[in-house]
């Protein structure tokens, strides 16, 4: 049965308070990460009116990092809507930051809509203002709401970089999110990258009993990986406990086998290879925004906006969190894509952000 209400989600009875208003609501976010949940507290203390839209649950992109994974910051540059996070160890393991996101919700009674999909935001008709969020919920159930802003806080993990290896990977051995190590044991395992997280997963692996090399495209590791991790995966390369092919890429898979490739493909050596941990990275996915109008930097993917309101080029679309960062998610991240959401508050509200 369709729900009656004007501007429909069309879900169930628990969406009543968000759905029943006849009139748009000031403002949709579209993603429940920490910067999306950051600005829900913001525009909320604002006095607007608003709901976030998730596809998945609360933080779900937390829920893929490695289960023993602690975060590189402390626990107070992680903090939103002034909810202290409080733990003995400076740094919160992935485990905490979700109870912690998932406290934060309960606290501040944010209106988070979990496993709704944001298909599409349209302008409508000319001469009318606003915009209407198309939605589609876990049972494929399509809705709509009506809003005056909409804040695009969808992340930097859309797609990942996938490697292109010649005959594909019928066998489904190339893997993209790493858990833990112990589906890997004893097992053959090319990681593939030069960033952080190929040096954490190498190293965690090769702890873990795993049979496991690197490699990467580049002759030199990124400059993003860790000053306490680069010790240690440069003395395991240099031991040879993990071997490294630098300049190399992986071609392509055998019967537990994987093909590398150096350089332009005139020097192949074929390696026992169970499994490819790919931590190639991640796109976000600017669907959504360019489906609005809002212009990217072809070069650094970044949306045309302003830094100081966090407005796109198309007047009341923002931005907030990693999604600001274009491709390269290392510029910004939960410890300052958590001030996005006051910006927009701020300039929405119509006032000056407090100090600025
Ligand atoms: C291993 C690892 C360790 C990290 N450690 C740190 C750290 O120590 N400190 C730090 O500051 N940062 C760290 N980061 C980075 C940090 O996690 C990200 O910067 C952060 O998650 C960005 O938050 P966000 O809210 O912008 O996006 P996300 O957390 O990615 O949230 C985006 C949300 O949007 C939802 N979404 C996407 N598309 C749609 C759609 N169409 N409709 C509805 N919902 C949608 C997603 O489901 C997701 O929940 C780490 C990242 C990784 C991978």
């Amino acid at each position: 049965m369709r729900c009656p209400a004007r501007w429909c989600c069309g879900v169930d009875g628990r969406l009543a308070e968000v759905t029943a208003e006849a009139d748009p609501l000031d403002v949709v976010i579209v993603g429940a990460g920490p910067c999306g949940l950051a600005a829900a507290v913001a525009v909320q203390e604002a006095g607007l009116t608003y709901v976030v839209l998730d596809r998945g649950c609360i933080t779900e992109s937390l829920t893929h990092y490695p289960y023993y994974m602690t975060f590189f910051s402390t626990a107070e540059r992680l903090e939103i809507g002034v909810v202290p996070f409080t733990i003995p160890e400076p740094k919160p393991t992935r485990r905490e930051a979700l109870a912690y996101y998932r406290h934060v919700v309960a606290h501040h009674g944010l209106k988070v809509r979990q496993y709704e999909e944001v298909t599409e935001v349209v302008r409508p008709d000319e001469g009318r203002s606003g915009f209407v969020v198309h939605t589609r919920g876990r049972d494929g159930h399509e809705g709509r709401l009506a809003c005056r802003a909409v804040v695009i806080a969808t992340g930097g993990f859309g797609e990942p970089n996938r490697l292109e290896l010649e005959g594909g990977d019928p066998d489904g051995r190339v893997i993209h999110y790493y858990k833990d190590p112990y589906p890997f044991f004893d097992q053959d395992v090319t990681v593939v990258g030069g960033g952080n997280s190929a040096a954490e997963v190498a190293l965690e692996l090769f702890r873990n009993g795993v049979r496991v090399r690197m490699a990467h495209f580049l002759d030199v590791f990124d400059r993003g990986v860790k000053p306490w991790v680069r010790p240690d995966i440069d003395n395991r390369i240099s031991s040879g406990e993990i071997p490294m092919h630098w300049g190399s890429r992986v071609a392509r898979l055998g019967s537990g086998t994987a093909t590398i490739v150096r350089g332009e493909g005139r020097e192949a050596t074929e390696v026992a290879c169970d499994w490819v941990l790919a931590m190639t990275g991640w796109r976000p996915d600017r669907a959504l925004l360019h489906g609005l109008g809002v212009e990217t930097d072809p070069v650094t993917g970044i949306p045309a906006h302003d830094p100081e309101t966090m407005e796109t080029n198309v007047a009341g679309v923002y931005i907030a969190g990693v999604i600001a960062a274009g491709f390269n998610a290392n510029k910004i991240f939960i410890e300052n894509g958590r001030e996005h959401g006051g910006l927009i508050a701020g300039h929405l509200a119509g006032r000056a952000e407090p100090g600025g």
